[in-house]
Formats: C-alpha cells, structure tokens, sequence
C-alpha cells in the first residue's frame, strides 16, 4: 500500500476560524476543537493531517513579524516529516505573510500554501471548505516523488498565486486576490491544472535555510497632488527610520520639486534607502523614462520594479534584519530573491 500524503495545518485564525457573537454580531474567533465539528470531512480525505492550532486565534490584522518568525520555525521544525503545509490564515494580511515567508525560506522545497475564506466556516455558503480541501490537495501534488508548487503559495477560490506576487483586492466576493504582475500557478476546476512553466523550482539538493530576523524601521510614504513639505520630512526623519517605500504615480513619477529631491537626496546620504513603488497595481516603475522620475534616481532612489507593497515592505524588513551594511541591502534590492519582482 502506497504511504499517505501529510499535511502540517498551521492554523493561525482569521475569517475562516470566526463565529458570530450571538450578542453583537460581531465576528470572533472561535475554539480549534468547535471547527474541526464543521469540517468532518477532514477525516476522510486521505491524507496524514496534523495541526498545529495557534492559541488564541488571531484576526490577521495583528499579524507582526514576530508570528512570521513562528511560522517560519514551526515549518522548519515539522520539515522532515510533512509532505506539505497548509497556513489557514485571514486575508486582510495573508499577502504580508506569504511574503514574509517567501524571503525567510530560503531554498524551500515543498509546498508552503496560504489560504482562508470570507465567510466563516460554520456559515452555510462559506467558501473556507473548498479552500482548505484544495490548498490539501496542491499541498500533497507530487509527480515523480516531487512537489509539483514547492512555493509560498496563496490559494482562493479557484487560483494559486505566487504568495509575495499576491495581494488582497476585495473584501467582498470570494475571488479576494489577485496577482497583478504574474500570471497564477495553478487554476482549479474540475481538475486543478498547474501552469508548470512559472513556478519557481530550487535545486532541489540544497537544504531549506530559515532567516527569521527582521527588522521593522521601514514606512511608507505615499505620494499625492498637494502633499506638503512638512509630511515629507516627518516621515524622513522618523527616528531610526532605516529604509522608505515611495509610493510613487504611474511609471515611477513624482512631483518635480525642489524640496522633495533634497529631502530624498538628504535621507539617501543619512543612510536611509528609498524604494520607489508605483501605485498602480498593474505594471512596473521604469526609473528615467520621465523627466519626473530621473531626479529620482539623482536622488539615490531605488527601483522596486513591479513589486507588490506587500513584498517590497517585507523584502525590506527581511534584508535590514539579516544584512547590517546599507550597501549589501542596496545590492540585493537590485535583483529579484525568489520571484517577487521582473527586472526590466
Ligand atoms: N479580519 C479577518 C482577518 O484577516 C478577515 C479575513 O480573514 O478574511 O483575519
């Protein structure tokens, strides 16, 4: 008899955990031992499944970097022995996480896949049970004794996605994401079809190597028509501020002022590092092309190509933990570290 498939479910909470307070109405989370009730197919599926329920659950809206690290660790702790794992996880940050995760796993090879759902999984049209079947089964896809997804993937409603390609873009429906830049890796239908030409696979002779230092001295600084000298510098100069995400217009582009060049220019040559991002969610920053986006570049600002927020952020926090010199960081930002950017 052929040896069961086995599945770490890493059960971090979200949606797909919640039930309604019968006072309030609003969402909560709910007991490990009460949603296993809801799903007794879990039983049948034949598959070796093991989870590892985070206690208490937790909306993914306090999600930090301290619960990447454990996830991380759990995953490495549980490598050996598993064929896949499952993260359930809510979806306002599951892109940050899957991410995150992408960059801590370094030469991963096996299947790391995210998912969750809209509705809570008690609720009677929940979407939680055909994501959580689905994301089992690409979790235990193997051909030839190989994954067929060794990725940090994020599955929804019918697509896996390239986890740090991902990004949350509806919180109403259950298609809630998207990969703008990169095209899915698998589809689900009737069968589950995987697009094998772009998933990423390790040389599968290298061993997974776990980074879990982080280092969260990263903003944001988004760009609008009016935004004032003041909110510039304030971001700027945020104490320990070591690395800014410029979320820029179109191509890359932002207002041709004076004082912004020289507080971008200024903050370069105190060691901060600028990342350009743009706001659209489709395309990629192309530092030069316009006028508006060359004294960027005079000003030691960086490309983050077609980056998502999500992995541009976690990139960041990721590098600035595990490299101390602003050089090596400024180096590595250059080229993609497993997938989440084109270099154009
Ligand atoms: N607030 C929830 C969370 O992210 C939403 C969800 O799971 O869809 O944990």
């Amino acid at each position: 008899m052929d040896k069961l498939s086995s599945v770490l479910l890493i059960f971090t909470g979200g949606t797909i955990s919640m039930s309604e307070d019968p006072s309030t109405g609003a969402l909560r989370p709910v007991d490990f031992e009460r949603l296993q009730d809801f799903m007794p197919e879990l039983k049948d599926i034949g598959v070796k499944l093991k989870s590892i329920p985070f206690n208490p659950f937790i909306d993914s809206s306090d999600m930090n970097p301290d619960i990447w690290e454990k996830m991380a660790l759990i995953i490495q702790d549980n490598y050996t022995e598993y064929d896949g794992f499952v993260i359930l996880h809510g979806t306002d940050t599951m892109a940050y996480s899957a991410s995150a995760l992408s960059f801590m796993l370094e030469n991963l090879g096996k299947p790391v896949v995210f998912t969750g759902s809209q509705l809570p999984m008690g609720m009677l049209r929940s979407d939680a049970k055909e994501n959580m079947l689905t994301a089992i089964e690409i979790a235990t896809a193997y051909e030839n004794g190989q994954p067929i997804v060794p990725e940090v993937c994020i599955f929804f409603e019918d697509t896996l996605f390239r986890g740090n390609r991902t990004t949350k873009k509806n919180a109403e429906h259950f298609n809630a994401f998207n990969s703008y830049n990169y095209p899915p890796l698998a589809k689900a239908g009737v069968h589950i079809k995987y697009f094998r030409s772009y998933i990423h696979y390790n040389d599968p002779h290298l061993k997974l190597k776990v980074r879990t230092k982080t280092d969260r001295n990263v903003a944001i600084l988004k760009l609008f028509p009016g935004i004032t000298q003041q909110t510039v510098e304030a971001i700027l100069h945020i104490p320990n501020l070591k690395a800014v995400v410029l979320e820029s217009f179109g191509a890359g582009n932002a207002p041709r002022k004076k004082w912004l060049f020289d507080a971008l220019k200024s903050a370069n040559e105190r060691g901060i590092i600028v990342v350009n991002r743009s706001q659209c969610s489709t395309g990629s920053v192309e530092m030069g092309r316009y006028e508006t986006s060359l004294n960027l570049m005079q000003a030691g600002v960086l490309s983050a190509y077609d980056c998502t927020i999500e992995a541009i952020v976690t990139k960041l926090m990721y590098l600035l933990g595990e490299f101390s010199q602003p050089e090596q960081i400024k180096q590595k930002l250059t080229f993609s570290l497993t997938g989440e950017m084109t270099v154009s």
